[in-house]
């Protein structure tokens, strides 16, 4: 969604307060790409003169993210929660000098899914799990062993086998 704080900024004290959600239905990162299940963001925007917009947001995205071990998707609750003061007078040259550049701004124009994108991005977890004891997946058959154990002997695992098991696991992270 786009807000324009065109009209925000004729008149001092004067207040914006818009619900959004995030839009995409998958977040993307370079690598991995989860399904976005549920989202609600409060954004709120108070000119507080001379061009100043004090800006905050609140909220939350919860994405799908496999369980580290087992691979299961887990809901995984992002919480954002930012405050700013927006500083209107800079131009965007000043704001690259001052590493102060903002890409959810365009003009007066604010970019909900361009914020939103990076709070995910900043608070996204390096690895989820279903739960501390998830049992993980047999390295052998693939079983998730959460479901109960499968026929593998997984307690004595023959040396020469995970070596074997090595290469497998290289192939599976490519
Ligand atoms: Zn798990
Ligand atoms: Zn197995």
């Amino acid at each position: 969604m786009i807000i324009d704080l065109y009209e925000l900024l004729s008149e001092e004290g004067r207040n914006k307060d818009v619900v959004a959600r995030f839009e995409s239905e998958k977040f993307n990162t370079n690598k991995k790409s989860y399904p976005v299940k549920d989202s609600n963001i409060h954004f709120s925007f108070t000119n507080t003169g001379k061009k100043n917009v004090a800006f905050k947001c609140d909220g939350f995205v919860t994405l799908m993210i496999p369980c580290d071990r087992c691979l299961e998707p887990v809901d995984y609750k992002i919480d954002i929660d930012y405050f700013e003061d927006l500083d209107m007078n800079k131009t965007s040259e000043e704001k690259i000098a001052e590493l102060d550049e903002h890409f959810f701004m365009d003009g007066t124009k604010f970019d909900t899914e361009v914020f939103i994108s990076n709070e995910i991005l900043v608070n996204l977890p390096m690895k989820v799990l279903c739960s501390e004891n998830c049992k993980g997946i047999c390295n052998r058959c693939g079983a998730n062993l959460n479901m109960g154990s499968c026929k593998c002997d997984s307690a004595g695992q023959d040396p020469r086998m995970s070596k074997i098991l090595d290469i497998f696991n290289q192939f599976k992270e490519v």
